[in-house]
């Protein structure tokens, strides 16, 4: 069975391209039927963000990735970790060195005898223990299965690196590769960033005798620009798309489309696994999470780099949202998310239950991309009147519209006096305007121009008598009357 991790360091907020690293995860243990897991990576005590863990398990909550279980792992392994490490290598005839300082390392303590290390350890001296890189098994180049072979990778590890550090923790390299063994983890999916201490990884696994699982690097997310993603240069925090509304498939979606495309043929990958690989999906295909998991391969994932366009975003989340509101269920949760939107910008408005936000949703599914949308296109729907700092976008508007004052009144009170009568459904609506505006011989365009600007404030919307109908007779004769005076 394939045994995947997500190992996120809890120093800050999770990121893009982490939340695209635990999709990667998740979809490749799906497909196979195996498991993932979400281990925090907290090796680093002066770097622990107090509340990072509760944000990176929101944030996968929120994008619906469920792991198949938790673990702050690391923190309880840890403290098993020195001694068995140490007599691990001291079974495997590796030496240990010791030193202070990081800068003048020199191998020097590394001649030291142990009773001279004891005595030292015993005053007090602070040390640190280091991986002897003289005296290791037989290197060969790393293989990863998205970059492919590295060819001299070792060479730009340090002298000896750090292994426990003067706290008696041991390092990230450590701690990963011990808790990637014990946990029997066999694929480790994670951002390129992670490339270069693969050869170190490769020389702790042949020290400890442990098997090696399989590799595969992500490569990085630009922004447009092409330079990477950082906060100073817009949202890269999962929390930020949530806040802006966007659907948390759309999101997913749009990172399972980064980096997933036409491969380069990588060294790594044995010739008899050519015909396995898929025609990639092309860059704005709409995928839900099964297709997501049928179509996953991590031999089509690509070392480009990949440019996060938000038009791309954009287009996607239209589409999840259209699939959502093509069930009722899907509707109503969609209501159910815009209601707080709804709310925030519209504190005292009486109109924000969430079965007339259905209404509201209803009416403008076409004109959606965002949720956060709703508010900005159609203000109206929430005010009683046309309150002048949301409905604005009329002002000019009856000038351009080239309708004299005498038209526009009359086209008001005409269609006022057959409201009163009319049942309030949308065919019944489209029928009315339809003959008032036929006995006014008046264009259709400026007809609805007319009533558009008076009930709605803007020069754009759904149908009139989509319009009235989720306004409901009241508020609609009211801004009628209001108008015409
Ligand atoms: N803890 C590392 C990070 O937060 C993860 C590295 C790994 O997956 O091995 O980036």
């Amino acid at each position: 069975m394939v045994l995947l991790r997500f190992a996120p360091s809890p120093t800050g907020a999770l990121h893009l391209g982490g939340l695209r690293t635990a999709l990667y995860n998740y979809l490749y243990a799906r497909k196979l039927g195996g498991k993932w897991i979400l281990r925090i990576e907290d090796t680093d005590a002066t770097r622990t963000v107090p509340g990072a863990v509760d944000g990176i398990r929101g944030a996968l909550e929120w994008a619906g990735l469920e792991y198949d279980y938790g673990a702050d792992y690391f923190s309880v392994l840890a403290k098993k970790v020195p001694m068995r490490l140490i007599s691990r290598l001291a079974e495997t005839r590796e030496r240990l060195a010791r030193t202070g300082s990081n800068d003048t390392y020199d191998k020097a303590c590394l001649h030291l005898t142990d009773e001279e290390v004891a005595r030292r350890v015993r005053a007090g001296e602070k040390y640190v223990v280091r991986l002897n890189d003289s005296n290791l098994p037989m290197r060969t180049s790393p293989k990863d299965l998205v970059f492919g072979v590295l060819k001299d990778a070792h060479a730009s590890l340090p002298t000896d690196p750090v292994l426990l550090k003067s706290d008696m923790f041991p390092t990230y390299h450590l701690a990963s590769v011990v808790d990637d063994h014990e946990m029997k983890i066999t694929h480790v999916l994670r951002g390129e960033e992670w490339l270069p201490s693969l050869p170190l990884h490769l020389d702790l696994y042949a020290c400890f005798g442990f098997q090696v699982p399989q590799f595969a690097h992500l490569p990085l997310l630009l922004n447009p620009d092409g330079t990477k993603m950082s906060k100073r240069k817009g949202d890269v925090q999962v929390f930020d798309y949530k806040r802006r509304g966007w659907e948390p498939s759309a999101v997913l979606n749009w990172l399972a489309l980064a980096g997933w495309g036409a491969q380069t043929e990588p060294e790594a990958v044995p010739s008899t696994s050519k015909k396995l690989h898929k025609e990639p999906p092309d860059s704005t295909t709409v995928m839900t999470m099964e297709d997501m998991i049928r179509e996953f391969d991590l031999s089509s994932i690509t070392p480009r780099r990949t440019v996060m366009d938000p038009l791309k975003l954009e287009y996607l989340n239209k589409h999840h949202l259209m699939r959502e509101l093509e069930t009722e269920n899907g509707l109503l949760k969609m209501a159910e998310r815009a209601h707080d939107t709804v709310k925030t910008t519209f504190p005292l408005s009486q109109y924000t239950s969430v079965s007339y936000i259905k209404e509201v949703i209803r009416a403008l599914e076409a004109r959606i991309t965002n949720l956060h949308d709703i508010p900005v296109l159609a203000p109206y729907f929430f005010t009683e009147g046309l309150e002048p700092e949301y409905c604005s976008d009329g002002a000019s508007m009856l000038e351009s519209l080239m309708l004299d004052p005498k038209t526009y009144v009359s086209i008001l009170s005409g269609v006022m006096s057959k409201l009163e009568t009319t049942e309030w459904d949308v065919q019944a609506l489209h029928d009315t305007l339809e003959n008032e505006r036929e006995a006014l011989g008046v264009k259709n365009k400026f007809y609805m121009m007319a009533l558009r600007h008076a009930l709605t404030g803007m020069k754009a919307g759904p149908p009139m008598a989509t319009v009235m109908h989720v306004l409901g007779k009241d508020r609609t004769l009211l801004r009628l009357q209001m108008a015409h005076d």
